[in-house]
């Protein structure tokens, strides 16, 4: 892309509403812009990043086996009523009268919906195991919408939900997002801690959320240090393996980790005291096994190899998609703008000319944009007629994790400069060099960006 015909209206001044510095750096990056309380558009380059997350979590959801769909952002209140939450959500719930007077809400979650579909089309324990999830956006009318996107009104979730025959089948299906979520959350350059937590108006007692350290974070979080050395890495899973599904999430939940909600001073203490941590998190996934809670209610009931019909087995399992562009810059930023990991960078480096209208520079950075191009990366050439230090400074505030430089002083002896956002360590290079440098880092980091 070429910044001179791209669309990033970057904000000069520090926006007086943005609190945290994950807004401020949205706001000023141009990546979003309010609507209404809690409600953003996604401007191209927060969109950019918006859909590079969305594609981890599809990938690492399909490698888990998990099957994606879609349903809709209305939903009809008589399943709601059905199970009870149509009184039970309260306020949050978005509530809509149609023009013939029938009740629709915004969905805040899909776990009646799901079971709906599945009642109408399961019936036996063939179809078994099952788990189906779709990436939306969801609506609850927060009472206080903040912190730009990390607490909208309106966000864009990843919602699954596993069907299972037994509760030994249906905690696998647990144990198996528990491994899918580690998977996705490293992808995007984050340590994100499960944490036993409370269940709320889910219901169910099987629940970790997925917590990102943060002194933002809106969560009171207790822990033995020794979870933050946990990795989950580039191993090899058989997700089919209730196995070795049990064994990762013995390894990552087996230390002390939780959110005040369930937070036990008894057990706390018993972790050595130069371990205890108390820190603020974010939020950025739960997963919750509950049972029978909503196959009871709206009866969705499978036949057994043995003739029994019974109520299926449940979970959900959720991942902030909106939330986590937040919480990445707060975990990943300087006092000059934002650091995207490699995983998630809206494009992969940037191109700065230094002096735009000289030929020989002209020339060098249009062959340096084709050769990446044609690597199937995506860089942003600052092509405008401005000053270097305007661009410096733009560059460093979208974040772009590499920056190659090109003057007409380094070209005199066919040099350009390739620069590390997170370090600000540059190194002099041939233009091919800094080509093949940029592919190598990128190698195997394949997800496109739009
Ligand atoms: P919270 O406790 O932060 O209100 P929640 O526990 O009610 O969230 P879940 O129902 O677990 O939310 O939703 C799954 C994920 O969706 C959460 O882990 C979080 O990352 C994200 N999420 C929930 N509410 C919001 C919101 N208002 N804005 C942005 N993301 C949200
Ligand atoms: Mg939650």
């Amino acid at each position: 892309m070429r910044l001179s015909r791209y669309f990033l209206p970057v904000l000069k001044e520090t926006p007086s509403e943005a609190q945290i510095v994950s807004h401020r750096y949205m706001l000023r990056a141009g990546m979003i812009k309010q609507n209404a309380a809690g409600i953003y558009s996604w401007l191209p380059l927060g969109f950019r990043v918006l859909r590079k997350l969305e594609n981890i979590v599809h990938e690492e959801q399909i490698r888990a086996g998990h099957i994606p769909m879609l349903m809709p952002t209305l939903q009809s209140a008589d399943l709601w009523r059905e199970s009870g939450r149509y009184d039970a959500f309260g306020d949050e719930m978005l509530r809509i009268t149609d023009r013939q007077g029938r009740d629709l809400i915004y969905g805040p979650t899909n776990e009646e919906m799901v079971t709906d579909i599945f009642r109408s089309h399961v019936g036996s324990y063939k179809d078994l195991p099952l788990t189906l999830y779709h990436i939306q956006w969801k609506f609850r009318d927060e009472m206080r919408p903040r912190f730009g996107v990390m607490r909208g009104r309106e966000f864009f979730m990843k919602d699954g939900y596993t069907f299972d025959l037994t509760k030994e089948d249906a905690l696998h299906a647990y144990n198996r997002h528990l491994v899918s979520y580690l998977r996705t959350y490293e992808r995007m350059g984050l340590q994100a801690i499960p944490m036993r937590a409370d269940s709320g108006a889910m219901g169910g007692d099987n629940t970790h959320e997925f917590l990102v350290l943060a002194e933002t974070g809106e969560s009171e979080v207790f822990y033995d240090s020794a979870v933050t050395d946990l990795r989950f890495g580039d191993r090899e899973i058989d997700y089919n393996s209730h196995k070795d599904c049990a064994a990762i999430m013995e390894e990552f939940t087996s230390k002390y980790a939780r959110t005040d909600e369930t937070h036990d001073a008894a057990l706390f203490d018993a972790v050595p005291e130069e371990r205890r941590r108390v820190a603020r998190g974010i939020e950025v996934g739960q997963i919750f096994y509950f049972g029978t809670k909503y196959s009871e209610a709206m009866g969705a009931t499978v036949q057994g190899p043995d003739g029994k019909v019974t109520p299926v087995h449940m979970g959900s399992h959720g991942i902030g998609v909106s939330r986590l562009l937040g919480a990445i810059i707060e975990a990943s930023h300087d006092d000059r703008g934002i650091i995207w990991p490699e995983g998630v960078t809206p494009f992969h480096c940037g191109i700065i000319n230094l002096k735009q209208g000289d030929t020989q520079a002209d020339a060098a950075c249009d062959a340096l944009y084709d050769s990446l191009t044609a690597l199937g990366l995506d860089p942003l050439y600052d092509d405008r007629d401005e000053r270097a230090g305007g661009k410096f400074a733009t560059m460093d505030l979208i974040g772009l994790p590499w920056r190659i430089t090109v003057g007409p002083r380094g070209l005199k002896n066919g040099m350009v400069e390739l620069t590390s956002r997170r370090t600000g360590e540059s190194e002099e290079m041939e233009p091919a060099q800094a080509v093949e440098k940029i592919a190598q880092i990128y190698k195997g980091l394949t997800v496109r960006g739009i």
